[in-house]
């Protein structure tokens, strides 16, 4: 797994404070914040601290699916925050392909309005 902080990584420098964003939740792994171009009522970001490219570089040590897990379990920590009872959606974009548009790891919280299949 790649250690430690790309410097010109937008989301390593919210992680760092060095761009602000309106955390909801960080601990010594993980930082959650708002996403600043919502998609839905609730639409948070939860990321690794550490700098992950995407969630195809994750492989199958203990370490990797810990931390993984460990980002899950955050994103249901908030969605029981922001009383999403009724449901709500964990989107991970992939690759070009997949709609990823910043290259580092992030699970997208999705909440608050109906969710519709399939996805664009
Ligand atoms: P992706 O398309 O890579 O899956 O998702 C990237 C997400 O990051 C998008 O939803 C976009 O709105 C969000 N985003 C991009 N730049 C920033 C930023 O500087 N601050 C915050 N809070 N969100 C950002
Ligand atoms: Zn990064």
């Amino acid at each position: 797994m790649l250690k430690g902080m790309s410097s010109d990584c937008i989301f390593c420098k919210i992680s760092a404070g060095e761009i602000p964003a309106k955390k909801l939740y960080e601990d010594e792994q993980a930082v959650a914040f708002a996403d600043i171009d919502p998609k839905a009522p609730v639409h948070i970001l939860v990321i690794p601290r550490q700098h992950i490219g995407s969630l195809a570089e994750i492989g199958a040590s203990e370490q990797e699916k810990t931390l993984v897990g460990h980002l899950l379990g955050i994103v249901n920590q908030l969605a029981r925050e922001q009383k999403l009872g009724k449901g709500y959606r964990i989107v991970v974009n992939i690759g070009p392909d997949g709609g990823q548009t910043v290259d580092h790891l992030h699970l997208h919280l999705l909440g608050g309005r109906q969710m519709h299949w399939p996805p664009g």
